[in-house]
């Protein structure tokens, strides 16, 4: 891959590792409490190797097919992959082949089928985090991913019955409508506290997983302790996804 590549991948993580180490200042966090994870969807299994090189450890995808050949063709790779997207049960199998963690559990159906499919592999268990669209705490989202924050002791429970899965935590993505539109802020506070909530029954439940490319900041002072940033890092995707 060129060096110009490289160079301008350099470039994208400095400046955010400056983003997060500032916001980290600002909220008097230690910056080794943030997780950075590099969301590569769109992008080249080429760029995933000189992430790797310029010493990222965890890299996103979400949707199954593309994340399926790149994880593939970066087996050699000291990485952690995230599956970050929303999951079908169709696909599910597929996705066990690489995922280590999975930030969209949703619905119980998909417990099951992850279950299943992680008994059969040979690379431990999936770290599940339970995605949670506070929008639906107000009756909107509609179809949109994510579990409402009142289905989330429930679904705690499933996946800590599941063989092969580990309950990690939480994730959400700002929500586009409703009184958090706009506010991500507001709505990873909210997060957190559902967090807490969780922890009192799931202490090992730790991650919470908020913030992208516009709002990492929120996300940090909030009480993230990993972010999702693909744009900030890798240039804007000419792609909706
Ligand atoms: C694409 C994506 C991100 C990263 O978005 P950027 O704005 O490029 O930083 C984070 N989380 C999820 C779930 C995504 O799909």
């Amino acid at each position: 891959m060129s060096a110009t590549r490289r160079a301008e991948i350099a470039a994208g993580l400095a400046r955010v590792e400056e983003r997060i180490t500032g916001a980290c200042d600002a909220a008097g966090r230690a910056r080794e409490d943030v997780t950075l994870i590099v969301v590569t969807k769109t992008r080249p299994a080429t760029d995933v190797r000189l992430l790797a090189e310029l010493g990222v450890r965890h890299v996103a995808e979400n949707r199954d097919q593309e994340a399926a050949e790149k994880a593939e063709a970066c087996a050699d790779l000291p990485l952690n992959w995230h599956f970050v997207g929303q999951l079908q049960t169709n696909k599910v199998r597929s996705v066990a082949n690489y995922a280590d963690y999975v930030h969209s559990v949703d619905r119980p159906r998909l417990v099951g089928a992850l279950s299943t499919a992680v008994e059969r592999r040979e690379r431990g268990p999936v770290r599940c985090l339970i995605q949670v669209a506070l929008e639906k705490e107000q009756g909107h989202g509609g179809d949109r991913g994510g579990v409402a924050p009142d289905g989330v002791p429930e679904l705690a429970a499933v996946i800590g019955a599941a063989p092969g899965l580990v309950l990690a935590g939480l994730m959400t993505v700002a929500p586009l409508s409703g009184a958090y539109a706009g506010r991500p802020g507001v709505a990873f506070g909210r997060l957190v506290e559902i967090s807490r909530d969780l922890r009192r029954t799931d202490p090992a439940a730790t991650m919470v997983s908020a913030g992208m490319s516009a709002d990492m900041e929120e996300a940090v002072a909030a009480g993230a302790t990993h972010v999702r940033v693909g744009s900030a890092v890798l240039g804007v995707r000419e792609s909706l996804g």
